[in-house]
């Protein structure tokens, strides 16, 4: 194998990002992000799925992240109107992980970054690409923080620059998500939820509007005694509402009586923020010279904490993939990274339709749901929806509508 005159350049140093630079590191490359920020940053996107670890592990950075005190998970619960129900990662069809974190995103992304750079990946902070030519050599204009500008040449580029979406703007890639604009107003506050009261800090909590089924809020406890805590909802539901974001947010949860008393004692110490229209799409995952990873390239939704797991499976993916090319094989990547990679997502995408319609949420209440059916829902829920012997995964809105008109029925 010729080493290439130029790095692999990476734009972002986010999960999708930290993780590919890393794996394409342990090939042997020479691997150089770009990241316009300087860290540790704030980032939304705190509860991970069980899946996403296995590329952690991959990356071998596991024990860093072991080591950090992040809180533990081991399942989701959801809660409506007085209704309660818990999906638990030990119980899933895929026998995956049992386990994953609930972690602060500054501190987490900082660790992988950290763990890419001391594994020989060299991080250029406070470096943003602005501009991009594939005619040739890729090539990217990048902007330093005192404003001067450079050209760097790349043997091949990973976009892993998340919302920055770089080079789907500069290239026309843009496509329209299928999603309609909604958007999430969220803190952390100093929970206070006493330990005595049932309340699991292993789950994520789903908790939905008694009035609005597609208003829901996420409840997400760290390791100290703090909470992530946010709510999503259609554009149309923030009318007047935007102007004071704290009110906001205090509001939604102030009509949620099951919300409301698992926050009762909480202190609202951090200014609630927002964020709207982030679901997004492309026309093509890859082109000649470079690959679109994470968020840079889809974002489904926020409810099922599907993001980062992702992001890091498109970076694995095209990591392996990468490293054929580079060693001289001829490699597909429409057939061997971006149809693989969207079956699992279009799993994830049958779910979050379905919870939005409402179907979904009433095959998760079901009362008398067959043991086999919810470990093949969890196993999605835990992350796993590429196992293509789930049949939740292999058919996955014609199963769900199935389960949910089956449900439907006996309910009625
Ligand atoms: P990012 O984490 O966004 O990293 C991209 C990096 O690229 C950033 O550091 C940025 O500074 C850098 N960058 C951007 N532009 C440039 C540029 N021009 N030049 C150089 N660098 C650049 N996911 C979950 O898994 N669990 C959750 O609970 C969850 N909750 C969410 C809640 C909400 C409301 C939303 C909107 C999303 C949520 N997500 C969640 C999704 C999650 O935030 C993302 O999927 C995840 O962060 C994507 O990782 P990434 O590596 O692709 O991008």
């Amino acid at each position: 194998m010729d080493t290439p005159l130029h790095p692999i350049v990476v734009i972002g140093a986010g999960p999708s990002g930290a993780i590919a630079a890393a794996l394409l590191r342990r090939q042997g490359h020479r691997v150089l992000i770009l990241e316009r920020q300087r860290f540790p940053r704030f980032s939304i996107g705190e509860s991970l799925l069980a899946h996403c670890l296995d590329f952690v592990e991959e990356a071998g950075m596991l024990p860093a992240v072991e080591a950090a005190g992040f809180q533990l998970k081991n399942g989701a619960a959801f809660a409506c109107d007085g209704r309660y129900t818990a999906f638990d990662f030990g119980q899933t069809s895929s026998k995956g992980r049992p386990t994953t974190f609930q972690v602060q995103r500054a501190r987490f992304d900082k660790i992988l970054a950290d763990e890419a750079e001391r594994q020989g990946v060299e991080i250029r902070y406070e470096e943003e690409i602005i501009a991009a030519d594939f005619s040739a050599q890729p090539q990217l204009r990048v902007r330093r923080a005192d404003g001067s500008e450079y050209l760097q040449s790349a043997c091949f580029v990973l976009d892993a620059s998340g919302y920055g979406r770089v080079l789907p703007r500069l290239l026309d890639l843009e496509a329209p998500s299928a999603f309609p604009l909604r958007r999430a107003v969220f803190t952390h506050v100093e929970d206070g939820i006493d330990p005595a009261g049932g309340f699991d800090r292993n789950k994520i909590l789903i908790t939905t509007h008694p009035a609005h089924r597609d208003i829901w809020f996420w409840t997400i406890p760290f390791s100290d005694g703090r909470c992530s805590q946010g709510v999503v909802a259609a554009e149309h539901h923030y009318e007047g509402r935007l102007g004071d974001l704290d009110a906001c947010l205090k509001g939604f949860i102030a009509e949620t009586p099951d919300l409301a008393k698992v926050l009762e004692n909480a202190v609202w110490d951090t200014p609630a923020r927002t964020i709207g229209g982030y679901s997004a799409n492309v026309k093509t995952l890859h082109g000649a010279g470079f690959a679109l990873l994470g968020n840079a390239a889809e974002f489904l939704d926020p409810v099922f904490s599907s993001g980062v797991t992702i992001a890091m499976r498109s970076a694995s993916m095209a990591a392996a993939l990468l490293g054929r090319q580079l060693a001289g094989e001829a490699v597909d990547w429409e057939s061997e990274f971006a149809q693989p990679l969207k079956r699992g997502v279009n799993a994830f995408r049958a779910y979050v339709e379905g919870w939005y319609e409402g179907y979904f949420q009433d095959v998760i209440y079901y009362p008398d749901a067959q043991e086999d059916i919810r470990e093949m829902i969890c196993s999605i829920l835990a992350g796993y929806a590429w196992d293509e012997r789930n049949p939740f995964v292999e058919e996955p809105a014609r199963r769900l509508r199935m389960l949910a008109s089956v449900c439907q029925g006996q309910l009625s």
